[in-house]
């Protein structure tokens, strides 16, 4: 059994860009693939990206238990971690990530207790909007949203175990590799 690493961190910060070019530079790392009711973006694939499933669908994983965590996110849509997936790669020893949301980091603590939490963090909350204006994929009103609940999401970085400031990329991989790689 290896340990569970769990990384969370405000909308925008780069989660995804981080997690991109860690697994570009070390594909052993698995990363889970979460299920949302949300729609593809253009590029995004099914069971690759993301497990693109209806309300209903959600809602079944749900009543079965299949589910690790799950949140509804930015008032929105619904994400969560398939369980079965996250248990096989754990006893096969590999080493694994889930890049989630706050209140999904928050349930995992509670049922994985054992897990390591990392909090990505932008070098300022002025990089931050940046970013998520730079980024171009939401609406106004989508922006304002996700903008509200990253600076909630901000005040939380004292409940994880690591912090990663995603200021230099190719240092913040590293940084993420070091911690994935021996979760101790
Ligand atoms: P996006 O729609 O931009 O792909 O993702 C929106 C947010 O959903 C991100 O903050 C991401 O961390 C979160 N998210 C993605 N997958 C999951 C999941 O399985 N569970 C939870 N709780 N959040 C998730």
């Amino acid at each position: 059994m290896t340990r569970l690493v769990v990384l969370a961190g405000p909308t925008a910060v780069g989660k995804g860009t981080l997690v991109r070019a860690l697994r570009d530079r070390n594909p052993d790392i698995w990363l889970s693939v979460s299920a949302t009711t949300r729609a593809p973006r253009p590029g995004e694939i099914d069971g690759e990206h993301y497990h693109f499933v209806s309300d209903q669908e959600f809602s079944r994983m749900i009543e079965h238990g299949e589910l690790l965590e799950w949140a509804t996110v930015h008032g929105t849509h619904r994400y969560g971690t398939p369980r079965a997936a996250v248990l096989e790669h754990l006893e096969a020893g590999h080493p694994s990530l889930l890049e989630i949301d706050l209140q999904g980091a928050r349930q995992v603590r509670a049922s994985m207790p054992e897990a390591l939490f990392v909090f990505v963090e932008p070098p300022s909350m002025d990089e931050l909007v940046r970013r998520l204006v730079g980024r171009g994929t939401e609406d106004d009103l989508e922006r304002e949203r996700r903008l509200r609940t990253a600076e909630v999401e901000m005040a939380a970085a004292r409940e994880f175990d690591r912090i990663i400031i995603n200021d230099d990329l190719d240092a913040a991989v590293r940084h993420l590799e070091t911690i994935v790689l021996d979760p101790t």
